[in-house]
């Protein structure tokens, strides 16, 4: 970090600020210069208020040098963290695409199997359904809460594919004992004592992109989950909010680049609610799969048009099986068929 300060700075306020960074642990080397004068931090300054320094009557700008994540960065950790989910032996990470699928809501025993079986036919490795759902109005359908955890376990139990669920509420965690990756969704990004309480487990969090959030944002919101512990974070694409209004969000399809260079984390992409629609869902899925996404994670739905949540950019489970043949064909090594258990 390098603060720059005004000229002539008051030697009284210049020495509070030294003395302080010092009690830090941090070593100043300071430059002086014709015009202005700039004070080098040395040392760990992940915990220095950047804008508590900004705020400084002597200080013109402060610059961060170096990330403020650590544990994320792909500085400190070179290989791509590969990690497991479930007792299965399936993987996120490391060089293999994998597809979680499944309704964006748990409606019922049948919905949810049937929706299961087809999307493992088809080659999805994980099955996705939330139970409680972040909805903007509340009076529209709030997912079936316990019940829909229930109803997911089973389907898992009858295909023995890992599931994947979204929490609101550390509260409900208890419920969430035998879901094998822990949604956190966009709406919660930085809800930080959420994600406090998840890296304190040691299972999977899909951490989502919050609609209006940076990528660093997103990094310092896993940091918040690795910093507790739980190294487990994938993350994950939505889209975010700009102003296009023919699509749900906006794909941010260079996050996928950007974010594999700065981070070791898998990455994977929400094409149906970066989109939107139905008919989005594969062209973003084909563009993520050929920009080295780890993986996607698509809504299915076995009758759309009824479906109590999401339904316009709920895949047919046919029309996912096409999504998948598309991705096989421009993926061919990197993609395998789901484990048989
Ligand atoms: C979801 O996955 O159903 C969901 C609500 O996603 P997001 O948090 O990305 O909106
Ligand atoms: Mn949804």
């Amino acid at each position: 970090m390098v603060v720059i300060l005004k000229n002539s700075p008051d030697e009284k306020q210049l020495s509070q600020l030294t003395d302080w960074l010092e009690g830090m642990d941090i070593r100043i080397q300071r430059t002086v210069g014709v015009q202005q004068t700039i004070l080098g931090l040395i040392g760990d300054t992940t915990r220095v208020d950047i804008d508590l320094i900004r705020a400084l009557d002597i200080v013109a700008d402060v610059r961060r040098i170096a990330e403020p994540y650590k544990s994320a960065n792909r500085k400190f950790h070179p290989d791509d963290t590969i990690i497991s989910v479930g007792a299965g032996g399936v993987t996120v990470g490391g060089g293999e695409f994998r597809l979680i699928a499944g309704p964006c809501s748990v409606e019922s025993e049948e919905q949810i199997i049937c929706v299961a079986k087809r999307v493992k036919a088809a080659g999805a490795t994980m099955l996705r359904g939330g139970a409680f759902k972040p909805r903007t109005s509340p009076y529209a359908f709030q997912g079936l809460q316990a019940d829909g955890i229930r109803l997911l376990v089973e389907a898992k139990k009858e295909t023995g594919l890992p599931v994947v669920s979204e929490i609101m509420n550390a509260s409900h965690l208890d419920l969430f004992e035998e879901v094998d990756v822990i949604q956190v969704g966009a709406r919660n990004m930085q809800n930080f004592e959420l994600l406090k309480v998840l890296g304190m487990l040691n299972k999977p969090i899909l951490l989502k992109r919050g609609l209006a959030n940076t990528l660093e944002e997103l990094l310092m919101s896993a940091e918040y989950i690795m910093a507790g512990g739980n190294k487990n974070v994938i993350l994950c694409e939505r889209g975010i909010r700009t102003f296009e209004t023919q699509t749900r969000n906006t794909l941010d399809i260079s996050a996928v680049p950007v974010l594999k260079s700065l981070t070791h984390l898998p990455v994977v992409v929400d094409p149906s609610h970066s989109g939107g629609l139905a008919r989005l869902v594969k062209p973003l899925s084909l563009a993520s799969a050929a920009i080295g996404a780890d993986g996607l994670i698509i809504e299915v739905h076995n009758d759309p048009a009824h479906a109590l949540c999401d339904g316009p950019q709920s895949l047919t489970p046919e029309a996912f099986e096409d999504v998948a043949a598309g991705v096989r064909a421009i993926l061919p090594h990197a993609y395998r068929e789901a484990p048989q258990v």
